[in-house]
């Protein structure tokens, strides 16, 4: 068996990985792919000491700083089911399973997309997810933001800062937005909320140039004129296959603590699919080291 078996190859796998090997001990990962998000993204600006790279650019260092030390690397496997026995046992899709004293789940998340035309054609050209990421791209630009719950109005009062205008689109009749977020939205100048409408359509040519919604109550089309979309609906933690096993917030998110730990023994989790307020690469990465020194921790009291 493994001492530490790490599953999920994107910049929390990659870095808890990393460290459990510098420990010289018998250490995996199983990788559907190395990168994970970041192979999503274009331009990455606040990884820091890095003044600008690129998401393949940083995938394919993460994988090639796995590689400089001993470790297995199972490629192009998921993970789909853990069971703790003496040690614990990780099922891939294959039917395989590898057994390890310790485990790092690091599944990572994807941003639910809201599946309106254009919406893929313009990812990266107007199209964004991540207000802290590509905010400032938007520098003195109209965007709008959809989702009106507590990410989606957050994005839009750091954005009213950094941009022209903001338009926040909610599906709903109201906002879900904690309270006082509500209340510091309503008191920016430069962002407009609209509510009860259904986006239809991100237009545009080469890059977003608009956005197309309904009113849901009166039918009546509107659109607007901007260069960018943030879409903040929701992100899915990757954690499926672990609800029945490891305790999971009402977001299914993994419960972890300060090591890293989560309710399991010898089963830890880190980066995305985790209970994390903030989901960034090097967030991702520090949770990942984080919790690779916990599992250490875990085996050397075991
Ligand atoms: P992930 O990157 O999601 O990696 C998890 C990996 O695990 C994936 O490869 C996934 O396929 C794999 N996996 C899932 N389930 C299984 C399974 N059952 N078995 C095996 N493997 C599995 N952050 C920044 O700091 N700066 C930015 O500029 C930035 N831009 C972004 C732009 C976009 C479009 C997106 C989507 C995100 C961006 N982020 C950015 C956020 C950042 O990418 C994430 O916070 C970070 O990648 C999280 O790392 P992670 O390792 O926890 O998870």
């Amino acid at each position: 068996p493994f001492d530490i078996l790490v599953v999920g190859g994107g910049p929390a796998g990659a870095s808890a990985v990393i460290y459990a090997a510098r420990k010289g001990i018998r250490t995996g990962i199983v990788a559907e792919q190395f990168g994970g998000q970041v192979k999503d993204t274009l331009g990455i600006e606040n990884f820091i000491s890095i003044k600008y790279t690129e998401g393949l650019k940083l995938a394919a260092n993460l994988e090639e700083h796995v590689k400089e030390y001993q470790v297995d690397v199972m490629k192009r496997q998921r993970g789909r089911r853990l069971t703790k026995k003496e040690l614990v046992e990780i099922e891939l899709e294959t039917g395989a399973v590898v057994k390890s004293k310790a485990v790092i789940l690091a599944t990572g998340a994807r941003w639910r997309s809201i599946g309106v035309p254009g919406e893929t054609e313009f990812k990266n050209k107007g199209v964004a997810y991540c207000p802290h990421c590509d905010g400032p791209l938007f520098k003195g630009k109209r965007v709008a933001v959809i989702g009106g719950g507590n990410s989606g109005v957050e994005a839009a009062i750091d954005l009213a800062g950094i941009v022209e205008h903001v338009t926040v689109l909610e599906f709903m009749p109201d906002l879900k937005a904690d309270v006082v977020l509500q209340q510091r939205l309503y008191s920016l100048p430069n962002v407009t909320v609209v509510k009860n409408v259904q986006t239809k359509e991100i237009t545009g040519r080469e890059k977003v140039d608009g956005l197309s919604y309904t009113d849901r109550s009166t039918g009546e089309s509107y659109h607007l004129e901007l260069q960018g979309v943030f879409i903040l609906i929701g992100l899915i933690p990757n954690t499926d296959w672990l609800r029945d096993t490891i305790e999971c917030n009402r977001f299914g998110e993994i419960i972890v603590d300060s090591h890293g730990a989560t309710n399991v023994p010898g089963v830890f989790a880190a980066g995305d699919c985790t209970n994390t307020p903030y989901k960034q690469i090097i967030i991702a990465m520090g949770s990942g080291a984080n919790a690779a020194l916990g599992a250490f921790d875990y085996l050397i009291r075991n």
